[in-house]
């Protein structure tokens, strides 16, 4: 392996399921609904099978339909204007368009600053690229961006900011005045931007505001995004990037030699989805808000410090009033002992000493699901 993978293990998330698997626990581990999306959309999926659409090579952008899909969906809900033909891509998943979008933009010795905890595939991609990766630390409880540390923490060399909101795993939301800080920032310095909004249709308590529609911010900002948490198909697969047309024809670039393409069928599938009426999303966020308090109320009575999150499905909670010591230790014991998995922050951290008592639960599971894990852990 070389020396850029040297470090990285196996993540902690095929690490946490494969435990879950093996002990039988409950898994709020890893981020999957335990209820598959809309049977229309499954349906949808089979059709485009059986009738031979996307069973063969799709474009390397993406079937038109999607395409189309994702822009009308960029209009409806954010007023973004993308031409669906040289502003939209699809990938396999918003893990391909993060890969993608480093190795595409990045030079080795570019420093990248994103907020940590981190999504642990932004380490691992950016280090496949050669790149530099530039900590802006989320501290508890609130986990906000401190602005003025941001500012500071941009030298010559930073070539990217690689930002994500609803943020995974704290929950935060950034608000309108941050967001219009952080526009203002990377116009001043001539800053590309990379915004990961896998959890855009989960902002619970705040509303979700892409960054591309701040001024000067549409031209510099590589948006991505995926059909996995919103419409609850996960292994599917298909996530989507919007940008610029030289952007996309940059990221294309790289793409086309990771997958060149993938999700045929899925991807008209997910061309519906995105057109479901409002209801469906609004469902989802009612859904979710009901099975965060349930998740939240739970483990504040059994001890947890819970941290509770605006947006995602995650909340992030602190063991150590439990007289926990390390994270990873826990998780690793609870499963074994109680019945229930949980991700160790620690993973999402450069020291692993900052989050040392940080453990993550997911809470897209089924109320009854919820319920028997708050039991468990309450024993
Ligand atoms: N970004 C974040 C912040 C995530 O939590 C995830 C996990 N789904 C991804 C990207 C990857 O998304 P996908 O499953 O579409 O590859
Ligand atoms: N995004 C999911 C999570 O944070 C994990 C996806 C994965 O396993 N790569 O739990």
């Amino acid at each position: 392996m070389n020396s850029r993978l040297q470090g990285t293990g196996t993540s902690i998330f095929a690490e946490m399921s494969a435990l879950a698997a093996a002990t039988g626990a409950i898994n709020l581990g890893q981020g999957f609904p335990d209820t598959d999306g809309p049977d229309s959309i499954a349906e949808a999926a089979v059709r485009a099978i059986r009738d031979g659409r996307g069973n063969q090579y799709p474009p390397g952008r993406g079937v038109p339909e999607l395409r189309l899909a994702v822009s009308d969906h960029q209009k409806r809900f954010y007023g973004l204007s993308c031409d669906p033909d040289t502003e939209v891509l699809i990938t396999a998943g918003a893990t391909e368009a993060i890969a993608a979008t480093t190795l595409a933009l990045l030079e080795p010795g570019d420093e990248v600053i994103t907020f940590e905890p981190f999504y642990d595939s932004y380490a691992a991609c950016i280090a496949m690229a050669g790149a530099v990766r530039v900590p802006l630390m989320l501290r508890a409880p609130a986990f906000r961006p401190d602005l003025t540390a941001l500012r500071a923490a941009i030298t010559p060399r930073t070539r990217l900011l690689l930002l994500n909101s609803p943020h995974n795993p704290t929950g935060m939301v950034l608000n309108r005045e941050e967001l219009a800080a952080i526009a203002e920032l990377a116009v001043e310095r001539d800053l590309l931007v990379v915004t990961d909004e896998v959890y855009e249709h989960l902002a619970l308590d705040a509303e979700h505001l892409p960054l591309a529609s701040f001024p000067g911010m549409r031209e510099r900002t590589v948006s991505i995004s995926s059909a996995g948490k919103t419409f609850s198909f996960t292994g599917w697969k298909i996530g989507w990037v919007t940008a610029p047309p030289e952007h996309v024809t940059a990221v294309l670039t790289a793409k086309q030699y990771l997958t060149f393409a993938g999700g045929g069928p899925f991807q008209f599938a997910v061309a519906e989805a995105l057109a479901l009426p409002d209801d469906y999303y609004t469902t989802l966020q009612d859904d979710h808000r009901r099975r965060r308090d349930l998740l939240c109320d739970g483990l504040s009575a059994t001890g947890f410090d819970v941290f509770r999150p605006e947006g995602t499905y995650f909340v992030t909670t602190d063991v150590a009033r439990l007289g926990v010591v390390d994270g990873m230790a826990f998780c690793r014991e609870l499963a074994q002992r109680r019945g229930v998995v949980g991700i160790p922050n620690q993973a999402f951290y450069d020291d692993p000493d900052t989050g040392r008592t940080q453990v993550r639960f997911a809470f897209c599971k089924q109320a009854s699901v919820l319920e028997e894990a708050v039991a468990r852990l309450r024993a």
